[in-house]
């Protein structure tokens, strides 16, 4: 049974990387990695969200490739400090290694060189998720938030279902064409669609 996160490669001149997964595929990932950029090139890597599942290999990830780690001021602390049950890594049977973290608080822009992805807060599925919308390829990575064909759980450690919807319906109002959630298929055309779908889950018609 695999249990990563989906991980993002935001290609360009400053490539970014999405989520690190459990840890569990280290060495994949790196060979991956190789193939498309210079073990240094990628010096910032984002979390989406304080879950083990997306934040398990983000330690020894950062210190290969000496990147530097953000995510959401609302979900740093329990990755900094490795809090395993707040990251729910003891669900994993695992523990999590504290890792120096850099805070977003959402609306910063972040840029690969030939992509500007905007932090957008979008609590619910944990109280400091966050999704990276690029407005100008109307590409929206949405983390454990929205799926093709659902929306992630709210009632974890730090869920709240009216954040959830709230944030779901935000993600919507974007009206983004693609998106590449947490978890399992990504879709490039029709994204909104899928979000507004999602959306029923939450009680919307
Ligand atoms: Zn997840
Ligand atoms: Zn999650």
């Amino acid at each position: 049974m695999d249990f990563d996160s989906n991980i993002y490669l935001l290609t360009g001149e400053n490539p970014i990387l999405v989520d690190a997964g459990t840890g569990m595929h280290h060495r994949e990932i790196l060979k991956w990695l190789s193939y498309s950029v210079k073990k240094n090139k990628i010096e910032r890597i984002v979390l989406t969200h304080r879950h083990y599942d997306h934040t398990g290999g983000v330690a020894a990830l950062a210190k290969e490739l000496g990147a530097e780690v953000l995510i959401h001021h609302e979900d740093a602390g329990p990755v900094r400090d490795g809090d395993s049950r707040q990251t729910l890594a003891y669900m994993f049977g695992d523990s999590s290694q504290p890792v120096d973290v850099t805070e977003l608080h959402g609306g910063e822009v972040l840029s690969t060189g030939s992509s500007n992805f905007e932090v957008i807060f979008s609590p619910g599925h944990t109280a400091g998720s966050l999704s990276l919308w690029e407005k100008d390829k109307k590409v929206l990575i949405s983390g454990d938030t929205v799926f093709v064909g659902g929306v992630g759980r709210w009632d974890l450690p730090s869920g709240n279902f009216e954040q959830l919807r709230g944030s779901v319906q935000r993600l919507l109002s974007l009206a983004p064409q693609e998106i590449y959630p947490g978890h399992g298929d990504f879709c490039q055309s029709g994204a909104q669609q899928t979000i507004s779908e999602a959306l029923k889950y939450l009680g919307e018609s």
